[in-house]
């Protein structure tokens, strides 16, 4: 049996939800992104892992157009993403995103922090806005915490509630940019609690993290990136039982 992984031409194409298509980027010398080739299906959980300056954040951003790609493309559900305007803002609601620092709006409540995007961006008014957010912070355990500001709150509890904002958006994919790296080390578990929750639930997932206990039981691939390459996927058990390249034996020696 092979070992690659689900491919371009594995999966049907109604369940491509993110497909990028030999994507290239530079940062003035530096090729950050070489050839990137990356389709993840409807409801797949993608961990990427790889040493720092790989390009893990870089191919994050190009997902939802925080950065732009030199040549190459990247469609979500079908679609190329959009340059500007409007569209560009619905494109950005359909990939909710989640960074290492909690990116609150500090000078807003929480339950404001999670209503903004869906009345702003949704146009949802601001009863149902409400209590959507409601809802959603009850779910990741923050509900009796909707009327501190974000500073009031732990470092889990800022993290939970930026997963809450992002999910009122009802994304189509969810990114996590090392999500739990700001975190004291007793507040990891309860982030990576609510985002287990959330694959579970079938959310379409991709997670740049260094926490391999995630990787090994909540993602369906791994994807490897070495040098603005991707230098491996496999299935979490074929990648750290039995990685195949010299890069991620190296890699997975230092950090586990
Ligand atoms: P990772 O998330 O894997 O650590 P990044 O995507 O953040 O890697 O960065 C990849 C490389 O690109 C690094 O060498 C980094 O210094 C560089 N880089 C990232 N963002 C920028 C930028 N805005 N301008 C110039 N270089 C950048
Ligand atoms: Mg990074």
């Amino acid at each position: 049996m092979s070992e690659v992984s689900v491919t371009k031409d594995a999966v049907p194409t109604a369940d491509k939800l993110v497909v990028l298509d030999n994507v290239n980027k530079h940062f003035g010398a530096l090729h950050v992104l070489q050839d990137i080739d990356l389709t993840i299906a409807r409801g797949e959980v993608v961990v990427v892992i790889g040493p720092s300056g790989s390009g893990k954040s870089t191919l994050c951003r190009t997902i939802n157009r925080l950065e732009t790609v030199d040549s190459g493309s990247i469609a979500i559900d079908g679609k190329p993403l959009p340059q500007e305007g409007r569209e560009l803002a619905k494109l950005r609601s359909d990939v909710g995103m989640v960074f290492q620092a909690f990116n609150l709006f500090a000078h807003k409540t929480v339950l404001e922090n999670v209503m903004l995007g869906q009345v702003k961006v949704r146009r949802t008014d601001k009863k149902a806005a409400e209590e959507k957010a409601r809802t959603l912070l009850d779910r990741v355990g923050v509900g009796n915490q909707a009327d501190k500001y974000p500073a009031q709150l732990s470092g889990g509890q800022q993290q939970r509630v930026a997963i809450a904002r992002a999910l009122a958006m009802d994304p189509k994919v969810m990114l996590f940019d090392e999500p739990t790296s700001a975190l004291d080390p007793e507040m990891i578990n309860e982030v990576l609690e609510v985002m287990k929750q959330l694959a579970e639930e079938g959310m379409t997932m991709v997670v740049v993290t260094h926490e391999m206990g995630f990787a090994r039981s909540a993602a369906n691939r791994v994807v490897f990136m070495a040098d603005g390459r991707i230098v491996e996927e496999a299935t979490p058990e074929q990648f750290f039982n039995n990685p195949r390249s010299d890069r991620a034996k190296d890699f997975l020696a230092k950090i586990l």
